[in-house]
């Protein structure tokens, strides 16, 4: 069982400070203080649009148009979105050399805008596009908005190059979050429901190589109980910014 939290963020702290080699494994949660929504949040874009019918490759092969509805909605979102403290306080400990790399399941990119530089985007990222009919690559600045659902020089509907529901994750972030999870001495899970495979299958393979497991989330999830060996409730912002502090005078 996971130790409770008083006295946990400081023991949490030298553990991190000791062991260095800390990787993270973010998830939408991190980003709610932002002002994205994560699927959990209530009255929010997830609620309108239903990921099982919004979020899925086949859903966007079917109708693209409709898909569009939900994706150029998502865009005004994350193009609003700014770094909060836990991007932020992830970036620090990066620079202090304590966390190693960062392996996102968010497309919003907060985590490279807060400094941080080893980031793996497991599902991709909203600011390139790709023609799933003649493979041409596009910038998502080079559409203002106005045009939905922007269309590639073929003619054909782009997609955001992020992961669909039912898509596989691409070989490189694939291997370069496999081999980030199975050497770190310390996995710290932030903000996710771990409910998504693979992503969810990370904080496994790091204890299996030895490491332990520390998740921050306002609630618990499906690892707290079986995975977790640290649980730190509450905000992202808070928690992770209390953290570095601690890490900051120990170092
Ligand atoms: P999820 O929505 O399934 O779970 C979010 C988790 O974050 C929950 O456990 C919730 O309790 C926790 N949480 C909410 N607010 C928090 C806060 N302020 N501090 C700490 N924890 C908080 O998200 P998931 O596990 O990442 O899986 C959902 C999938 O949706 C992922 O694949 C992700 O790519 C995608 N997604 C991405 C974004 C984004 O890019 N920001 C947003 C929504 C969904």
């Amino acid at each position: 069982m996971p130790t409770s939290q008083p006295t946990q963020t400081a023991e949490v702290a030298r553990l991190l400070a000791k062991c260095q080699r800390v990787v993270a494994l973010t998830g939408a949660g991190i980003s709610v203080e932002s002002g994205i929504p994560d699927f959990r949040s209530k009255g929010g874009l997830w609620t309108r649009f239903p990921p099982d019918q919004y979020a899925t490759i086949q859903a966007f092969m079917d109708d693209p148009e409709k898909v569009w509805q939900m994706l150029a909605e998502m865009e005004k979102v994350l193009d609003r979105a700014k770094p909060n403290p836990g991007h932020l306080a992830l970036s620090r400990l990066e620079k202090l050399g304590v966390v190693e790399g960062i392996i996102t399941q968010n497309i919003d990119g907060l985590h490279q805008e807060a400094g941080s530089k080893t980031v793996v985007e497991f599902h991709g990222s909203h600011r390139t596009l790709g023609c799933q009919w003649c493979g041409k690559g596009y910038g998502s600045d080079e559409f203002d908005g106005t045009e939905t659902p922007p269309l590639c020089s073929c003619g054909k509907v782009l997609k955001p190059d992020v992961v669909f529901f039912g898509e596989a994750i691409p070989t490189r972030a694939m291997n370069d979050a496999n081999s980030l999870a199975s050497g770190c001495r310390v996995m710290l899970v932030v903000g996710t429901s771990a409910e998504v495979v693979p992503a969810s299958q990370m904080p496994m393979l790091a204890k299996r190589n030895g490491a332990t497991v520390v998740e921050v989330n306002v609630e618990r999830t499906l690892l707290t109980d079986s995975v977790t060996d640290h649980f730190l409730q509450g905000k992202a912002g808070v928690v992770l910014t209390d953290l570095a502090n601690e890490i900051a005078k120990l170092l």
